[in-house]
């Protein structure tokens, strides 16, 4: 376990560099979902109630070609000191004269919000010298990292910075992911069930190789799953197929004997859209021209029941193109097995999150978490750097 902010004293008048995870969606300049807001208040009200100074950073999308206002997190601040009550500084930048001029003036208890660390290309680099400006220019001499969603990236200000103050602690957001995901790595409750999904497998080869040896069964849908299928010699007519990536899937598939399990059935349709023709099949057919967008009926029987019996079950991915109406049920119906699961549930990676909020099911799930890549990674066993350079608790 890691050091948190609550056991740290005496942090009256001292300034703390938090780095959060404000990667809000923000349309028009308005916030369409502040769930990263709200899960960064216990930290802040923590901090604020020590008498600490708080300095905030976070990225907010991906600028490529420096400062743009559609990345600013100018409306963040804005609706932070509406949610805190506290008047929430904005500073132009997240380094420089202007930012050592507003970190001097933040009071006690009070806050300031950096501008987008990644306006600076130094950021994602990790270069130490933009962390070491972060750190001098802000004045800060604590570091707490909440940002679980960037802890699996070793960026300027979710792990430099750490290089450059006293003491480097966990925020309480992450402290819930790293109790709720290390049970999981653990000592995991068995029937241990993961469910992979979504586009690529490319993304996943590394962490389906660790899940591998950790769990009792791995069910695998959504677009990856053609590969596999393509490695097993099937016909994939025009389905997402990663041709270079077919010999590392039947790979897997040896390593795995037994314990993949792949669709048996599955939707498939002319072209991705509401009005296509479509029809449910058995995964060894599919008619030329016509790709495989869910999966089938007889699946996400066979999913649902392995997940209803799972003592802990991990999920991550959609099975389905999901965004289009008629091949959303199978992911729904994992969704649904989650939420009924007597066992430790854990839902990871934006859409399925949006699956199981949408169908009102997030408070039927023991733990959302809010970092997609960042939980596959921590949950395969691999070191974090967010969270490595975080002090160790004792014991
Ligand atoms: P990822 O970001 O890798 O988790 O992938 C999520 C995306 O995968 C979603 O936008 C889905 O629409 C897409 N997806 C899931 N299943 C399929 C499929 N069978 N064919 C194409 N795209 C898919």
């Amino acid at each position: 376990m890691k050091q948190t902010v609550k056991d740290l004293t005496d942090l009256k008048g001292t300034t703390v560099f938090v780095r959060v995870d404000y990667n809000v969606p923000i349309e028009k300049g308005a916030i369409t979902d502040e769930t990263r807001i709200r899960a960064s208040l216990p930290t802040l009200a923590h901090l604020f109630k020590a008498g600490a100074r708080v300095v905030l950073a976070s990225h907010l999308g991906r600028p490529k070609k420096g400062p743009a206002p559609e990345f600013s997190l100018k409306p963040v601040a804005a609706r932070l000191s509406e949610m805190t009550g506290r008047a929430v500084a904005m500073a132009p930048d997240c380094v420089g004269p202007e930012v050592k001029t507003m970190a001097a003036a933040v009071r006690e208890g009070g806050a300031l919000m950096l501008e987008n660390v990644r306006f600076h290309p130094e950021e994602e680099k990790n270069d130490p010298s933009f962390a070491a400006r972060l750190i001098a220019d802000t004045g800060a001499t604590v570091f707490v990292n909440d940002a679980f969603g960037s802890a699996h990236r070793a960026h300027a200000s979710t792990e430099g910075v750490s290089h450059h103050v006293k003491v480097s602690v966990a925020g309480l957001l992450m402290e819930r992911e790293l109790k709720y995901l290390g049970m999981a790595l653990e000592a995991p409750a068995r029937p241990y069930v993961a469910i992979l999904g979504g586009a690529k497998v490319s993304d996943k080869i590394q962490v389906i190789d660790n899940l591998l040896t950790r769990v009792d069964s791995l069910l695998i849908g959504g677009g990856m799953a053609y590969t596999f299928f393509r490695a097993k010699g099937l016909a994939t007519a025009k389905s997402l197929v990663e041709q270079d990536k077919v010999d590392l899937a039947r790979g897997l598939l040896d390593k795995g004997k037994g314990k993949i399990h792949l669709p048996v059935d599955h939707v498939v349709a002319s072209e991705m859209a509401e009005g296509a023709q479509r029809q449910s099949l058995p995964v060894e057919q599919i008619p030329d021209g016509w790709m495989g967008l869910d999966i089938g009926p007889i699946t996400a029987g066979v999913f649902g029941q392995a997940i209803r019996k799972a003592a802990l079950a991990v999920w991550n991915g959609p099975m389905g193109v999901f965004e289009v109406k008629p091949f959303a049920e199978g992911t729904l119906a994992v969704a649904r097995a989650m939420a009924d699961s007597k066992g430790t549930t854990i839902v990871g990676g934006g859409d399925s999150v949006a699956a199981v909020t949408q169908m009102g099911l997030a408070d039927r799930i023991s733990h959302v978490s809010t970092g997609g890549g960042a939980s596959l990674e921590f949950l395969s066993g691999e070191p974090l750097p967010g969270v490595a350079c975080l002090k160790d608790a004792p014991g």
